[in-house]
């Protein structure tokens, strides 16, 4: 019988294995219904800015750029990760207000980030159309990593130090039995006296099996991806507009970009809405005026993991022995994965747990006590 059972092999289940694993706990079963990291992860633009305006946010994102710094080192796996930075566009005057204020508490802490002028934003990213930007926020030391790679660094790593990962393996109903949990799946049954909960976007799901409500709420994005272009150089910063969430950035010969849609319903629908497509051209080329004259290759959604303050739900459950989550990452969970994964682990062990996590506590929703995080894209 396994230690410890992880439902769902995305990052953050395949992070959390593995530093559960590297932590001296090796007896770890993690169970995916579809193949490793094809979930939201798969869909993800690889993105990894420290650039957030809550201090727990900031130092996840800070430990996790440490990490992906050394992630071959670590995982002996490359992860692709390219500090090309993050360039956050600011066109309103409280925006500007805001971000002044988190520049200052994200220096404070120690990230390398500046406020720049429009100018000093072309200089960064020629193409880019200023007329209405009135600043933007930098750090050279942001940047994106494959997703895939990352997968296949964590899960290869908590392989060799003992993991067992079973794909095809769908969760479909999960019962006490004494101290532990006994969970049914399509390939078998399962039991072990520790379950984490990292499904991802299905993460609601899993607390009806074990009849607790988990505010994860799903809601389907795009990723597009154009034809090539020659505006954009490859070493350029990962680009966002924070009034829309508008984001982009070089991808092979093209670019890759996404914007959140207001309008777009909760829902597991992951069928490209083409729509869309107007609004987001608009939006695009306007910032990108070249865009106009080019194609798209291809377009693909998957789904954000929304909780109500779009901060994640990780810890354990009040008054529910040897059960933890690690979910509802609200479209930051691939950039938070390393520090998530340790900070799990330590739970899990029974150890003091080195960041603070009462921000993330599934309690806060009852008492109606959070901070939602300002800077979401
Ligand atoms: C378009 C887009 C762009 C994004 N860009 C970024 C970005 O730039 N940076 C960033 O940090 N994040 C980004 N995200 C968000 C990021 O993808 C997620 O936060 C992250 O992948 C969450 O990882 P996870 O392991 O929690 O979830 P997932 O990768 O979804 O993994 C959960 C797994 O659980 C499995 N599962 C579900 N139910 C069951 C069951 N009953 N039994 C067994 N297994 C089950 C699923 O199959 C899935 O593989 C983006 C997301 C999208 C859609």
């Amino acid at each position: 019988m396994p230690e410890v059972i992880i439902i769902g092999g995305g990052v953050i289940g395949c992070s959390i294995g593995y530093h559960l694993a590297k932590s001296g706990c090796h007896d770890v079963a993690i169970l995916e219904k579809g193949l490793l990291g094809s979930g939201s992860t798969e869909r993800c633009a690889g993105g990894i800015r420290q650039q957030f305006f809550t201090q727990a946010n900031i130092k996840f994102s800070m430990e996790s750029v440490r990490f992906f710094e050394r992630f071959e080192e670590e995982t002996g796996h490359p992860a692709d990760f390219r500090q090309n930075g993050y360039l956050m566009l600011i066109t309103a005057e409280e925006d500007l207000a805001m971000f002044r204020q988190s520049i200052a508490l994200q220096r404070s802490l120690g990230v390398d980030v500046n406020l720049l002028s429009p100018q000093e934003a072309r200089g960064m990213v020629p193409g880019i159309n200023i007329e209405d930007v009135l600043g933007a926020s930098y750090c050279p030391t942001d940047g994106y990593a494959d997703p895939y790679s990352v997968v296949q660094g964590f899960s290869s790593a908590a392989r060799s130090l003992g993991v067992r990962i079973h794909q095809e393996a769908e969760v479909t109903g999960i019962e006490r039995t004494g101290r532990a949990w006994c969970v049914n799946t399509s390939r078998g049954k399962f039991e072990a006296p520790g379950l984490i909960v990292a499904a991802g976007a299905w993460s609601s799901q899993i607390g009806e099996m074990v009849d607790v409500d988990i505010p994860v709420r799903p809601v389907r994005r795009h990723l597009f991806v154009t034809a090539p272009v020659q505006e954009i150089a490859r070493n350029a910063p990962m680009v966002i507009e924070f009034c829309n969430g508008l984001w982009f950035r070089r991808e092979g010969l093209g670019l890759i970009f996404g914007m959140r849609n207001p309008e777009e319903p909760e829902g597991f629908n992951t069928a490209v809405d083409w729509s869309f497509i107007p609004t987001i051209s608009e939006v695009v080329c306007h910032r990108l005026p070249f865009l106009s004259g080019v194609g798209l290759a291809r377009a693909q959604a998957g789904l954000y993991e929304d909780t109500p303050d779009v901060n994640a739900i990780i810890g354990g459950v009040p008054g529910v022995d040897g059960l933890y989550l690690a979910c509802g990452f609200s479209g930051h969970g691939f950039m938070h994965a390393p520090a998530v994964g340790r900070v799990v682990a330590e739970l899990v062990l029974g150890k003091l747990p080195s960041s603070e996590l009462a921000p993330f506590a599934l309690e806060r929703f009852k008492l109606q006590a959070y901070q939602k995080e300002q800077c979401f894209v």
